[in-house]
């Protein structure tokens, strides 16, 4: 089914950030930033958890994938799952648009990949839970829209990787997103 559809996969066109000015970009489903810096789903949208390979620990030619995968809509927006610090921001084959902040009260930090287009933080940057920092997309290596999400040890990407998924889940039920994307929509 998946493979009938390549006009679903918007994200692998090249990235205009002007071609559709608040048409996902501005969904009013994006909840307020909580005061108290209660952590946040970092997607405010439909989505679904994909396939094996996109669980922590999947198949990935010879490799072992280091995050979950959040399959959504492209320009679905991203926020900041707690208070913390912009480590970093940047664009590369890999990673496409990316982000790494560092939560300084988990001694944790998050790996944002494959946004739509540059991140809306600066490295340096404060971030409060719930905060917007971009959107979902698919830049870089990716297939099918989604948000790469990682939690690394310490502060810095480079930290031993552990699953990100009963975290999420948490946070999913927390804030009533539920996982029913139909796949092939992302
Ligand atoms: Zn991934």
């Amino acid at each position: 089914m998946l493979l009938t559809m390549p006009a679903a996969y918007a994200g692998a066109e090249p990235v205009l950030p002007t071609a559709h000015p608040a048409a996902v970009v501005d969904s009013p489903s994006i909840p307020a930033a909580r005061q108290g810096g209660e952590p946040r789903f970092p997607v405010c949208g439909p989505f679904n958890w994909g396939q094996e390979a996109a669980a922590f620990g999947g198949p990935r030619g010879g490799r072992s994938h280091e995050g979950q995968d959040v399959m959504s809509r492209t320009g679905t927006p991203e926020v900041a799952v707690t208070a913390g610090t912009v480590l970093e921001t940047g664009n590369d084959g890999g990673r496409g648009n990316y982000m790494n902040m560092y939560d300084p009260e988990r001694k944790l930090t998050y790996v944002y990949m494959h946004m739509n287009r540059p991140p809306r933080v600066r490295a340096g940057e404060d971030v409060e839970a719930g905060q917007r920092v971009g959107e979902v997309g698919c830049t870089g290596s990716c297939f099918g829209d989604h948000l790469h999400f990682e939690i690394r040890t310490g502060r810095g990407a480079e930290g031993a990787a552990s699953d990100p998924r009963p975290f999420l889940e948490r946070l999913a039920r927390q804030d009533h997103i539920p996982s029913t994307l139909p796949p092939g929509q992302n």
